[in-house]
């Protein structure tokens, strides 16, 4: 038999999840020789023996492949066989020039039913272990400091590995062969509890059981979990969750909860088989579900008033199983921080902002290198669909028009609201988790971290940079401070359609960009645009027909407002509401009509606003989307209800003959129908622009397609009429994933500028 030899190369998410012993050991079942190993962010294998078992060991490679890993790429070359009769994990290499540049290590894993198994076995040397971990599963990009994946340059470094850790990793017959984050009670961290103070109240050992009667007193008891601090109580006293929202100054945003297994998260909410996916997935998010009528479990109300949604996640990491199991119920599990900062990652930061807020933190010695806040995702038309990027999908990875391979490095910055950056590098959009608001100073400080930790993959500073194109944008202007950078402004909406086209690999599309507010190509408020894009640019075709928002940002925040400015356009009368009310909104329909107090805007969520104020649902919002989010709430109590009338005038979608029949007082004698039929309005509109336009394709872009029945009615409605409908999943459809558009528009104008003659610096 002919000895042939080839040398391969792995790129994608191959680091950290499995994959080199996996190589090895389909190698050694085979009787092939050889090595594997992780080189900068990409594993190399040599592999040599007949011909025909080389072929297979490439097609098993791939298809027996570990769940966690994504292979990007795997090339194979000829190479001369060298007499290797053994296969071996070799040891990793650093690659001065940054291995391409990729972080080779995927997102954090949840805790694996094996590791859960081992955790409960009182024979089992990790029985009760808060902290175990294997191949399969535990922290990843949150411990990960650099390529190649590797403990000495993970947080892991610092403890040294026992003898009989050594042993497993050394044994190829072993489930943590080659497990670079190995360790055990005695040689790992280990979880303990104190007060916020640092005085510890019991041993170690005693620290869950401990940490499981404060939480049955009704207690708040900090973890530090896998992307930082999180808030605990028990989700089933009223008393505790009432208490902690008072401490964390969280009156209404709905809190997520955490439950033990899917049997768990059934008798709480009614699951499709895509949520049971989503929930039981590697990554864990929390997924948006519908709450049951009657459930098994009674769940406070403080959890989510008046929320037909839970957010529900299951246990993380064994700490989390360990608690969950201690208390028999559900865990409401909230970010560790205080309003306006980032979430904790440090004890000293945690004791910091959450004294007064806990009663005690459970907290180990494996350091934290990255600020991870938990994911978000829904699922709707069957896919799981991204709402917040964060652990266990961060960092996501996802490709670019192939042009853009040959491109430099370049940096998105996304917008001021649920900011996260993105690098384009070599073809890909590498997905950072989301940082948050940047209206504080620590929170602008953290995205400045969270950028240079980004570019630090590169090996050097990006100098490019996507930025949004609002004058006061807080990173535009941390971007113009950056010395030599090349800053790119790229218009808000636009961006949200590329965002969407960058997903789905499409060049054009009729982009139906709907939000709160972004600053508008002529400089307006913006938010209810329909935008022809193309790798040549974006062309605003329609939008809603303007109206002012008196008082400017203060009708941000007040539905009423809004209202007002909807009357003083349409030239209305102002209607009976209740006494204050009435002479407050009379107050704003004078203000609305004074243009340098009241500028105008175009903008879906300040209509959804105004609705809600007006139906008496909700008239200030106290986190966002809160008042549109009641209108769909109601809207979908209701059920599906026809469209009002409306007229497309001119590109202007005019909105006053439905604000005219809404404001009859026996319509709104009936608020679950008018929401209803307001939905159904816009979902009328957008189809009315696409015949207009006579698009082939629609792209549903900004942050109002997070409404499920807005996405789903627009999206059956075009594809009734042969449109085709793209929407976000991958990254969120509001501006937590605008990076990824900006990053698309700047690259292609590169490109442009690149075939016109100017160099590509
Ligand atoms: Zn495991
Ligand atoms: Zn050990």
């Amino acid at each position: 038999v002919k000895i042939e030899a080839r040398r391969g190369c792995a790129t994608g998410v191959v680091q950290g999840v499995g994959f080199r012993p996996h190589v090895a050991g389909l190698a050694r079942a085979l009787g092939l020789g050889g090595w594997v190993a992780n080189r900068g962010a990409v594993v190399e294998i040599f592999v040599e023996g007949p011909g025909v078992r080389l072929d297979e060991f490439a097609t098993r490679l791939v298809s027996e492949r570990p769940a966690a890993a994504h292979i990007h790429s795997l090339r194979w070359r000829e190479a001369e066989p060298e007499g290797a009769e053994r296969f071996a994990i070799e040891a990793s290499v650093v690659r001065a020039e940054g291995g391409g540049g990729e972080l080779g290590v995927g997102p954090d894993l949840r805790v694996c039913p094996r590791c859960l198994a081992e955790c409960r076995d009182p024979d089992d040397r990790r029985h009760a272990w808060a902290l175990n971990g294997c191949t399969a599963c535990g922290p990843r990009f949150t411990i990960a400091a650099a390529a190649p994946w590797d403990r000495a340059r993970s947080s892991m470094a610092s403890f040294e590995v026992c003898p009989i850790c050594a042993g497993e990793y050394e044994d190829p017959e072993d489930r943590r062969w080659h497990a670079e984050a190995i360790a055990c009670p005695r040689c790992g961290p280990r979880l303990r509890l104190e007060d916020l103070d640092g005085r510890r109240p019991c041993e170690p050992e005693a620290a869950i059981a401990t940490a499981v009667a404060m939480l049955r007193r009704g207690q708040v008891v900090a973890l530090k979990g896998v992307g930082g601090f999180a808030l605990l109580v028990d989700a089933r006293q009223q008393a505790a969750v009432e208490r902690l929202r008072a401490r964390k100054h969280r009156p209404a945003k709905p809190l997520a909860l955490m439950v033990a297994d899917l049997a768990a998260a059934e008798a709480i909410a009614e699951l499709d088989p895509r949520e049971r996916e989503a929930l039981d997935s590697a990554a864990g998010p929390i997924v948006l579900v519908r709450r049951r009528p009657s459930p098994g479990v009674a769940i406070a109300e403080a959890v989510a008033p008046g929320q037909p949604r839970l957010g529900l996640m299951l246990a993380t990491t064994p700490a989390h199983a360990l608690l969950l199991a201690g208390l028999g119920g559900p865990l409401v599990a909230t970010s560790g921080n205080v309003h306006g900062r980032p979430i904790a990652i440090e004890l000293d930061d945690a004791r910091d902002q959450l004294r007064g807020v806990a009663d005690a933190v459970l907290v180990h010695d494996r350091a934290i290198l990255r600020r991870c806040d938990d994911s978000v995702v829904q699922v709707v038309e069957g896919r799981a669909r991204v709402l917040r990027l964060g652990r266990g999908l961060a960092p996501a990875r996802l490709a670019l028009p192939e042009p853009f391979a040959g491109l430099p490095p370049m940096l998105g910055l996304g917008a001021s609201l649920q900011a996260a950056p993105m690098l384009a590098l070599a073809g890909r959009a590498i997905a950072w988790p989301h940082v948050g608001d940047l209206d504080e100073p620590r929170t602008r400080a953290a995205m400045a971290g969270a950028i240079e930790d980004l570019s630090a993959l590169q090996g050097h500073r990006v100098s490019r940079l996507a930025v949004d194109a609002h004058p006061d944008d807080p990173s535009a202007s941390w971007a113009t401070r950056q010395p030599g950078a090349f800053v790119d402004r790229i218009h808000h909406h636009h961006a949200h359609v590329a965002a969407v086209l960058a997903e789905h690999g499409r060049a054009a599309a009729l982009g139906v960009a709907w939000d709160g507010v972004g600053y508008g190509i002529d400089g307006g408020i913006w938010g209810g645009e329909f935008l022809e894009v193309d790798a040549r640019g974006a062309r605003r075709v329609a939008s809603l027909r303007p109206f002012p928002l008196p008082g400017g940002d203060a009708a941000a925040r007040d539905g009423l407002r809004v209202l007002a400015g909807l009357l003083a356009a349409a030239g209305l009368d102002v209607p009976m509401l209740p006494d204050t009310e009435f002479a407050e909104l009379a107050r704003f329909v004078e203000l609305a009509r004074r243009p340098r107090l009241s500028p105008p805007s175009s903008s879906v969520g300040r209509l959804f606003d105004a609705f809600a104020a007006l139906l008496g649902l909700c008239r200030r919002s106290r986190y966002q989307a809160e008042a549109a989010r009641a209108l769909e709430h109601a809207a979908a109590e209701h059920g599906p209800a026809p469209a009002y009338p409306f007229a497309l005038v001119d590109g202007l979608l005019d909105w006053r003959p439905m604000l005219a029949e809404v404001l009859a007082p026996e319509a709104r004698a009936r608020p679950a129908l008018v929401a209803a039929r307001v939905h159904a309005t816009l979902i009328a509109m957008i189809v009315a622009v696409a015949a207009a336009r006579r698009a082939p394709r629609v792209a549903l872009a900004g942050g109002c397609f997070a409404n499920r029945i807005l996405f789903t009615g627009a999206s059956a409605a075009l594809r009734e009429r042969g449109v085709e409908v793209l929407a976000a999943a991958a990254v969120p459809p509001g501006d937590g994933g605008l990076a990824l558009g900006q990053l698309w528009v700047a690259g292609h104008r590169l490109l442009t500028r690149a075939r016109s003659g100017v160099p590509c610096v």
